[in-house]
């Protein structure tokens, strides 16, 4: 996946500072943020959306969920509340095709 940002990303290959790393996924903040906390929660496996899990893959999908929540608690988030989404090709919003979960919060 060569020419995949969040490969690259992912793979310390950018200057992207990444503010949780474990064996199987990256967090950094969107570049663009919609709230003034907006972090992307990224597999480091290249997944290209939603539409393409496979049933070996729910494991990382809820590592996903999991580090949302303690990110949220790291970002003192947790109790004024944040959303959670996935945009799911075009039509849903999605622009990179390299699965990631939003985690927007902090009003
Ligand atoms: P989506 O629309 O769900 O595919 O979301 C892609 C997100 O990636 C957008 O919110 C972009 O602002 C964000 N983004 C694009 N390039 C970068 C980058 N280099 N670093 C961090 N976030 C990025
Ligand atoms: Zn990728």
């Amino acid at each position: 996946m060569g020419d995949c940002l969040f490969c690259s990303i992912a793979g310390g290959k950018t200057d992207t500072e990444i503010l949780h790393e474990t064996e199987d996924l990256v967090v950094f903040r969107d570049i663009n943020p919609h709230a003034p906390v907006h972090l992307l929660i990224v597999p480091k496996k290249h997944i290209r959306s939603i539409n393409d899990l496979r049933p070996e893959d729910l494991e990382i999908v809820s590592k996903l969920i999991y580090t949302a929540k303690e990110m949220a608690g790291r970002m003192k988030i947790n109790e004024s509340g944040y959303r959670l989404f996935f945009n799911v090709e075009k039509g849903g919003g999605q622009v990179i095709f390299h699965l990631h979960l939003h985690m927007i919060g902090g009003w």
